[in-house]
């Protein structure tokens, strides 16, 4: 028994053979997880994990790419680029079903073919303008080289280091300025990231990313742009994202080629309205809210 992407079950009860944590970010529940010995997840997850909750990670690794053993189960580990370390987990249950866990993603160009399918649709829902978008890095390279500083907010874990690796595209060389955390999850997720420098008395020069909250603390005369695809942030925002959008998603689903497609995170309304839309094209398709946490004989 393996969940992926929960919570520990705490010490009383029946504990599982393995904890499978998909991406340090908090929706996926490592911080939990890294908890027990039981826990599995990649090398740069498990960095990503100590660094964000300053706590030791108890569980074992494995080098995005590899096959592990999970409880007597052959389970192969691909890459989904939503975040460095980010992983899908593909196994074949007792009668030879392929079974594929996903977690979030970027970009699925490197996931195998499966029968059982489960996925995200953080951005799901095809009638919602907000789920369609292509990444503006056109817009992110103006911003850039425009006259004057800039600051990008970006989320820490992720988003950041998405960031710094699109910068460095862009051909800018120079210091990048961050806050200490977010630092030391740049050096420690990306093999080059060029030189990074810290915020406050260290000096002001350089491109800036900073949470977004962070924006309203910087000088008033800097640009600012927020890296996102929600509209609701009192600065101007730039599409980038580390998702993909919704026709990306419907792409992964018909490239995997799944029997069937469950649609498990994030919460609200977005997997049933994945789901929903998949069905409508002949797809078959459930999402977690409908089936509670038992996957019937009926369903399988
Ligand atoms: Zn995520």
């Amino acid at each position: 028994m393996f969940p992926v992407d929960t919570t520990r079950s705490p010490g009383k009860h029946v504990q599982p053979d393995a904890y499978l944590i998909t991406h340090a970010h908090s929706d996926h529940h490592g911080k939990s997880a890294m908890l027990s010995p039981n826990a599995v997840c990649s090398e740069k997850t498990a960095v990503a994990l100590e660094i964000r909750h300053d706590k030791r990670y108890a569980g074992r690794m494995f080098g995005l790419g590899d096959e592990i053993d999970v409880g007597g189960i052959r389970v192969k580990t691909f890459p989904t680029e939503h975040t460095v370390g980010a992983t899908a987990f593909y196994w074949k249950n007792d009668v030879g079903t392929r079974i594929l866990v996903t977690g979030d993603v970027k970009d699925a160009g490197r996931l195998p073919p499966c029968d059982i399918l489960i996925t995200e649709a953080n951005y799901g829902d095809p009638a919602d303008p907000a789920c369609h978008f292509a990444d503006d890095l056109e817009g992110m390279k103006c911003a850039l080289f425009e006259n004057g500083k800039v600051a990008f907010g970006a989320y820490e874990f992720g988003k950041a280091q998405r960031a710094v690796e699109l910068i460095r595209g862009f051909g800018y060389d120079g210091a990048i300025r961050m806050d200490a955390r977010t630092r030391a999850l740049t050096r420690n997720m990306l093999e080059d990231a060029g030189e990074l420098e810290g915020l406050g008395s260290e000096g002001d020069d350089g491109v800036f990313i900073v949470a977004p909250w962070y924006l309203d603390k910087l000088p008033w005369n800097m640009k600012k742009y927020v890296l996102s695809c929600r509209m609701d942030y009192p600065y101007p925002t730039i599409r980038i994202s580390d998702h993909l959008d919704v026709r990306g998603l419907e792409n992964m689903v018909k490239k995997l080629n799944p029997e069937v497609t469950l649609v498990y995170h994030p919460g609200g309304n977005r997997p049933y309205k994945f789901s929903e839309y998949l069905n409508s094209i002949g797809i078959d398709s459930i999402s977690i809210d409908q089936i509670g946490n038992v996957l019937s004989n009926e369903f399988t």
